[in-house]
C-alpha cells in the first residue's frame, strides 16, 4: 500500500505500535497502559498538547470490535451453539481485542498529532513554545 512507503506514515505507525516517543523515537510516550507520560524521558517532549479524546475507542471499536461481532454472529449462524460458548469464547475475545488494541491506536493518534503539528483551537501558544524548544537544539 502506499501510505506504508511513506515515512512519515511508518514513523507515526511505528512509535503509536511501539509507545515511543514521536520526536526522538526513544523515551517511551505512556506512563502506565494507557496514561500519557507528562514529557518524553530520552528527549524531554512535553506531551500536554496531546489529547486522543475518545479517538482510541472509536478505532478499537470499527477496526477490532465490528470485524469480531462479524465472526461471534457467524459462529451463532453457522453453529448454533448454547450461549454459554458464546459466554467462553466471543465476550472474553471482544473484550481483550478492544483492550489490546487502544493503546497502540492512542499512539498513533499522538504521534499522528505530533508529527502533523495538528492542533485544537486555542493551543496556538503552546505549539508556538514546543516550536521554539525544537529551534534551540
Ligand atoms: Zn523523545
Amino acid at each position: 500500500m502506499a501510505m506504508f512507503s511513506n515515512p512519515k506514515f511508518r514513523w507515526i505507525v511505528e512509535c503509536g505500535w511501539k509507545g515511543l516517543c514521536p520526536r526522538c523515537g526513544k523515551g517511551k510516550m505512556f506512563d502506565g497502559w494507557l496514561k500519557l507520560a507528562d514529557k518524553c524521558d530520552s528527549c524531554g517532549l512535553d506531551y500536554s498538547f496531546a489529547n486522543a479524546d475518545d479517538g482510541p475507542a472509536f478505532f478499537a471499536l470499527c477496526i477490532t470490535a465490528f470485524p469480531l461481532t462479524f465472526v461471534a454472529v457467524w459462529v451463532q449462524v453457522a453453529y448454533d451453539p448454547p450461549w454459554w460458548v458464546h459466554m467462553l469464547t466471543s465476550v472474553p475475545i471482544l473484550g481483550v481485542g478492544c483492550l489490546a488494541t487502544l493503546r497502540p491506536f492512542k499512539g498513533w493518534l499522538v504521534a499522528s498529532q505530533y508529527v502533523n503539528k495538528a492542533i485544537e483551537a486555542g493551543t496556538e501558544g503552546l505549539w508556538a513554545k514546543l516550536n521554539a524548544r525544537e529551534g534551540e537544539k
